[in-house]
């Protein structure tokens, strides 16, 4: 049914990049034949599920949006899509994304954008627009994306679905192509807070093959999603951030995000306002600190290992054929994060930019440990504005980053967060999201609020 949705729909949605039917009716078989067996089966056994094409797969090509990688073949899979192969999920396909995951609309793709299934004029968020925009076209009724600045969450919010951030370490990165490593986190989109859950659960858990993998219980987000689901908030204490509203939040964000807030209240929760200022050096701190770790990640991108190579015609040397490779290989924005990145750490400026930038998160981390010492949750709208139309902000990268500005602080801290629908704009009808902020492994109190707000 999901195959002939796809057939269906995707022309005009365009949320994958490649398809893999046959493999797909082969993986939906072989669950079939697992329970039909009636040996133990994973509770999503059969059910299929869409992959951001930054994580590694065998079966099927792995782009990551870029030209620079036409015609490789990993030769390995990520251990989350392992692990989503090993419970019996079915891989429908590859999900598009920006490039190397640097975006928040999914136009910095080389294979052109996805649209929003509410409006096609309109972007599906990004770098995960493919991602969510799967899940809310029915297209696929979960998916896996990435997180590094709000990827999963902002597409979650601008297409009416639930993406899940889990805290730092606690899903492995084997095997997601590296942007910011000290960021990128791997999580679920889904049409509710129980279906991210349960795919949360499959997926998580320690890594040995992930260095920087926590070797801890992954927190109970099952058990929570379902005692949330009773809808009993007493005894929570939810912290609204005063930074993020005001100036450049639309009014139907605000106004839906303030209804949230109320019903949390009317669940039984205790809601404070508290203040994070640090939170303000947020997005510039991050646009110093993704850069400079993508320069140096992006580096492996040298012709020689991966994908394409231009000018290997006996003419040109090694260093010329990298130069040539990447010109051609790598888009704009790409190409302007290599070069922000190269200027932060660069030992006249490193001091002044990448060292700073460190010093604000560590101010950042902070303002979230004095927050959570009062409040077991903080909530925010996930992004400034519904999505915005195609085109509007591609010739304005300031503006285009100004999508992260509520997600951001979460990836920076390294603690879970999540988005989850909160009904829709009354400025354009298009939908909004809630951002519940959780401690680092307490992820579990998240989804209890989301699971109870839903
Ligand atoms: N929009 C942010 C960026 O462009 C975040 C991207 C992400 O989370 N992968 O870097």
């Amino acid at each position: 049914a999901h195959l002939e949705r796809i057939e269906a729909v995707d022309g005009g949605i365009h949320a994958f990049l490649h398809l893999d039917a046959e493999g797909a009716l082969a993986a939906a078989e072989a669950a079939d034949r697992a329970i039909a067996d009636g040996g133990p089966v994973s509770p999503l056994a059969g059910v299929p599920v869409a992959v951001k094409d930054n994580l590694t797969t065998t079966d099927m090509p792995t782009t990551c949006g870029s030209r620079i990688l036409s015609g490789w073949r990993p030769p390995y899979d990520a251990t989350v899509v392992k692990r989503l192969r090993a419970a019996g999920l079915v891989p429908l396909g590859k999900t598009n994304l920006d490039e190397f995951a640097m975006g928040s609309s999914t136009e910095n793709s080389a294979f052109g954008p996805t649209r929003n299934p509410w409006d096609t004029t309109r972007i599906p968020g990004g770098s995960g627009g493919g991602s969510s925009a799967s899940v809310a076209a029915g297209e696929s009724p979960l998916a896996l994306g990435s997180d590094t600045g709000g990827s999963i969450r902002q597409p979650g919010a601008v297409t009416g679905t639930v993406g899940v951030k889990p805290t730092y370490g606690t899903v492995s990165r084997y095997g997601l192509v590296a942007f910011s490593s000290s960021l990128d986190q791997v999580g679920p989109c889904a049409r509710s807070v129980l279906d991210a859950a349960l795919l949360h659960e499959v997926v998580g858990g320690h890594d040995p093959c992930d260095q920087t993998s926590v070797d801890a219980p992954l927190p109970p987000v099952v058990e929570a999603a379902l005692a949330g689901a009773r809808g009993d908030l007493a005894g929570v204490r939810v912290g609204v951030v005063a930074e993020f509203s005001g100036e450049g939040y639309q009014p139907g964000v605000l106004a839906a995000f303030t209804d949230a807030v109320r019903t949390l209240g009317e669940l039984g929760a205790e809601v404070v306002e508290v203040s994070c200022p640090a939170f303000s050096y947020a997005l510039p701190a991050y646009y110093l600190i993704a850069p400079s770790e993508a320069s140096s990640n992006l580096a492996r991108f040298d012709a020689m290992r991966y994908g394409l190579r231009v000018g290997d015609d006996g003419e040109h040397a090694a260093d010329e054929v990298m130069s040539l490779t990447r010109e051609a290989g790598f888009g704009a924005e790409v190409k302007r994060r290599i070069m922000i990145g190269t200027h932060a750490l660069s030992a006249g400026s490193y001091d002044a930019l990448y060292g700073k930038a460190q010093k604000a998160r560590t101010l950042i981390v902070r303002d979230f440990t004095a927050a959570f010492e009062t409040c077991d949750v903080l909530v925010s709208p996930t992004t400034p504005t519904t999505a915005f139309p195609l085109g509007e902000r591609t010739d304005d990268p300031l503006a285009m980053y100004l999508a992260d500005l509520c997600t951001i602080p979460s990836n920076l801290a390294g603690n879970a967060a999540l988005s989850v629908p909160c009904g829709l704009s009354a400025d354009d009808g298009l939908p909004v999201g809630l951002q519940v902020m959780a401690p680092a492994l307490a992820d579990d109190r998240a989804y209890r609020v989301a699971a109870a707000y839903e």
